[in-house]
């Protein structure tokens, strides 16, 4: 730390992101990234437009937002593009919190949340989950802060309905609830359709997951015009070339590639049944999970462990060290190939053979 830094800044706990390794192959089942590559028409958009790097962006992104709008059903004015989701996120704690302001969310969740809320100084309230790792909707009801909540939500990877999100909006008119869909297209129902009814509603999602975009940083805020205007208010003051030429080629090209992504999504969802099945049957409880991941304990072995004798063998998964989750490792769901390889790995490990 310099003697220059800022000294609401000394005390920041930063996040701290899943490991990229680079000393040797792994099979990566640790940041919830897709197994699979883009589209064709994306490699073919992303090559095409690299060759007019030497151009600013289009600040407004007005194809990928419209395109957006296309397939979403709704209007270019309803979307916002971030540099990755966690750019919306970051500008909406920045836009819609402040001293008088805070934000509430469940206490295991989206590690980046809280870090926010230290970012901006703000008065956070993280509210417990349940003994079964939900998230109780009756505990949102009627606050007097904001509210994000990761639907599915992230590690557990469990879901709200949205009946339980219309009582949270219902319940907090005053107050802007944010739902982070980044997990949606694994089998949850997203609740995009509902900024036509609530202005106090951010919907955001990323093209991280589903559309295999990790590594190219796009994510989406979709709210009425008014929130847009807001997150644009703090991009015009931060970045407002904020998304790069190849990402916005990327995207469009992704938004036209629909039955592609469907396809992955699919074998993601059989990929994590199979998956589900085989660890229950080696002794784990698996969190019924609706995310491209699963959250995982067995009753001998800690997460700890798990994680790093699975490493010796060549096999990336997170684990957490807050003693609620500690037993627990999150391992994304990879290709049926990388499942099995877990699979056998775990066995062996459980034999008493792990390295
Ligand atoms: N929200 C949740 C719940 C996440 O798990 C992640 C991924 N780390 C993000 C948002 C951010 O994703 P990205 O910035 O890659 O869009």
């Amino acid at each position: 730390m310099s003697r220059f830094l800022r000294e609401a800044y000394q005390s920041l706990e930063v996040y701290v992101p899943g490991e990229q390794p680079r000393d040797k192959k792994y099979i990566k089942l640790n940041t919830n990234e897709s197994p699979f590559p883009p589209s064709p028409q994306v490699l073919e958009a992303v090559a095409k437009e690299a060759g007019d790097l030497q151009l600013y962006s289009d600040p407004e992104c007005t194809l990928l937002r419209k395109t957006a709008a296309e397939l979403f059903g709704i209007q270019p004015e309803n979307v916002f593009c971030g540099n990755g989701s966690d750019e919306v996120l970051n500008f909406a704690f920045s836009a819609f919190c402040d001293e008088k302001k805070g934000m509430a969310f469940p206490s295991i969740s989206y590690g980046f949340y809280p870090v926010y809320g230290d970012l901006y100084g703000l008065d956070c309230t993280p509210i417990p989950l349940k003994d079964d790792f939900s998230i109780d909707s009756a505990d949102y009801c009627n606050l007097h802060k904001n509210i994000v909540i990761a639907n599915p939500n992230a590690p557990t990877g469990m879901l709200l309905t949205i009946g339980q999100i219309r009582t949270i909006l219902d319940t907090n008119r005053d107050n802007l609830v944010i739902i982070d869909e980044a997990y949606v297209d694994f089998g949850g129902k997203s609740c995009l359709p509902l900024i036509a009814e609530y202005d106090n509603l951010l919907v955001v999602q990323t093209f991280s997951k589903s559309r295999s975009l990790a590594g190219a940083r796009l994510g989406f805020g979709f709210a009425q015009p008014e929130i847009i205007a807001d997150l644009n208010r703090v991009k015009y003051s931060t970045n407002p070339y904020n998304i790069n030429r190849c990402t916005l080629a990327a995207g469009v090209a992704a938004l036209r590639s629909q039955d592609y992504y469907d396809r992955n999504c699919r074998a993601i969802i059989e990929n994590r049944a199979y998956t589900t099945d085989a660890l229950r049957a080696l002794g784990f409880e698996v969190l019924p999970s609706s995310a491209n991941f699963i959250f995982a304990r067995h009753p001998q072995i800690s997460g700890e462990t798990l994680y790093r004798t699975l490493k010796d063998m060549g096999i990336l998964v997170r684990y957490f060290s807050r003693e609620e989750i500690a037993a627990f490792v999150r391992i994304t769901i990879g290709s049926m190939e990388q499942m099995r390889a877990l699979i056998r790995a775990i066995q062996t490990i459980l034999a008493g053979g792990g390295n």
